[in-house]
């Protein structure tokens, strides 16, 4: 950077020190976290709702059987429909993606039961046309917190991801979903309702058996692992053998809702209290998709009314005034750019929010995108660090998906680097492949971890275990 004129690099520097986060703070951040788990899974309970989810087994290769899955995401609705071979192998899958309209997010209870439960019922009538069709066993993956009592019920606890439906907190969604099916006579019995972390690493746990941890990098941020009921004080009245798994959804968004540890900046405070659930998921809020674009638009706004900084001089900011108008892809095209005259990140600049940057500013820019990206992917690593260790697993297989782990630049092997910062791994390591942990993109959760988990209910049930 030769010619930055030196309003500028001072607010790289101011920059620099509010976004990085030294080996140190990930260290300090990771042992709290570890603490937290542990809270969570007490009978006081924690921030961090650690969710037991009665998915009570990995699968074991023979799970056989048709099954639906259906997949609520921010964006889209898919609908699956698959066959677990014999034995272990290439399962059968048909799927339809169906768009998920973004006033859906915002309206009624009953508009969004309707709408998914149209969805469902075009995909039965398009594939089992003219069939007399028994009832086929649903895995829904449902991606919210949910306080669950058995697998095919839960409460939803809140919403995140930007969802803000009324009438749904705090209550059951199974029977206003199975309701909106049945008013349709579509012939579908929900097995189980799934998280897509528990999904995650469940599907990955099919082809990899050192795949201990399932997460997610997308809209919003989580993972999940495989506890022993003993472990789970919470549940000690249920007198469950102490030495069976339970599958935990740890709910990790809501890591530090309390701020005692993560290191917020003056953009994260405003994020949370313009979000519709102000003071929840504040680590979510730092590193999940739907924010990262959202913080980088909040800081170019600071500057711009920043009477120290000269950026886009002159220039109006219409565009870029307007709330969760750049979203990840955003910033992934910015650090995609070869650095040497950031060509793509001007005419982002030019035809998304009609601004003008100078070559400095267009490195700043850059420079921000990378500040902001690298913490996400360093604070994650804080999470997958800290279920090792209060597991003790010194090495493993981690699931991840996500729009934000297979999309965004760098991620991997940031968050990789911050793993071996945090894990003191010697020399060599933490370039992401061969690891002692290794973070690897996962098998599809929502479509085959979903048909998986409602085989591994059905097996249970059968033997009685439910
Ligand atoms: C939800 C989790 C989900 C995660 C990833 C969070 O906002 O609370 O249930 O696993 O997003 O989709
Ligand atoms: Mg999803």
């Amino acid at each position: 950077m030769a010619d930055v004129p030196k309003d500028l690099m001072d607010q790289i520097t101011r920059l620099e020190e509010l976004f990085v986060v030294p080996t140190e703070k990930l260290k300090e951040i990771t042992d709290h976290f570890v603490n937290e788990l542990t809270k969570g899974l007490s009978v006081e309970g924690g921030s961090i709702p650690m969710n037991p989810t009665w998915c009570m087994a990995f699968p074991d290769g023979y799970e056989t059987g048709t099954y639906l899955a259906l997949d609520m995401g921010g964006t889209n609705l898919r609908v699956c429909e698959i066959t677990l071979p014999e034995e272990k192998g290439e399962f059968d899958i048909i799927q339809s993606k169906y768009r998920m309209p973004e006033e859906l997010k915002t309206g009624t209870a009953e508009e969004l039961w309707g709408y998914i439960a149209d969805c469902l019922q075009q995909f039965i009538e398009y594939h089992h046309e003219d069939e007399d069709l028994q009832a086929l066993p649903l895995g829904f993956t449902f991606s919210y917190p949910a306080t669950q009592e058995f697998i095919d019920h839960g409460v939803l606890q809140r919403w995140t991801k930007g969802f803000d439906i009324e009438g749904v907190e705090g209550h059951d969604v199974v029977p206003p979903f199975e309701a909106a099916l049945a008013e349709r006579g579509v012939p579908i019995k929900l097995t189980a309702l799934v998280n897509d972390t528990t999904g995650t690493m469940i599907a990955s746990a099919y082809t990899d058996p050192e795949m201990k941890i399932g997460c997610i990098f997308g809209t919003g941020c989580n993972a999940a692992y495989m506890e022993e009921c003993g472990s789970i004080p919470k549940l000690a009245h249920m007198n469950l053998d102490p030495s069976l798994p339970m599958a935990i959804n740890c709910e990790w968004g809501a890591f530090d809702n309390e701020h005692k540890v993560l290191p917020r900046t003056p953009y994260d405070i405003i994020i949370d209290k313009e979000s519709p659930r102000p003071g929840q998921q504040a680590f979510e809020k730092m590193i999940a998709g739907l924010y990262l674009g959202e913080i980088f638009r909040l800081v170019l706004v600071d500057l711009h009314g920043n009477p120290d900084c000269k950026i886009f001089d002159g220039q109006e900011i219409p565009k870029l005034k307007k709330a969760y108008s750049l979203d990840a892809g955003f910033l992934s095209a910015i650090e995609e750019d070869p650095f040497e005259n950031l060509q793509e990140t001007a005419d982002l600049l030019q035809n998304k929010l009609s601004l003008v940057a100078t070559k400095p500013e267009l490195e700043l820019i850059r420079r921000l995108a990378e500040l902001i990206g690298t913490r996400a992917a360093r604070l994650s690593a804080c999470g997958v660090a800290a279920i090792c260790k209060k597991k003790g697993w010194s090495s493993c297989h981690v699931g991840a998906d996500g729009s934000v782990f297979n999309k965004y630049p760098h991620f991997k092997v940031r968050g990789a680097q911050a793993l071996k910062e945090i894990l003191d791994w010697p020399a060599g390591k933490g370039k992401g492949r061969n690891d002692p942990i290794e973070v690897l993109p996962a098998e599809d959760g929502s479509g085959v971890g979903a048909a998986l988990i409602a085989a591994l209910t059905l097996k249970r049930v059968a033997k009685g275990q439910n």
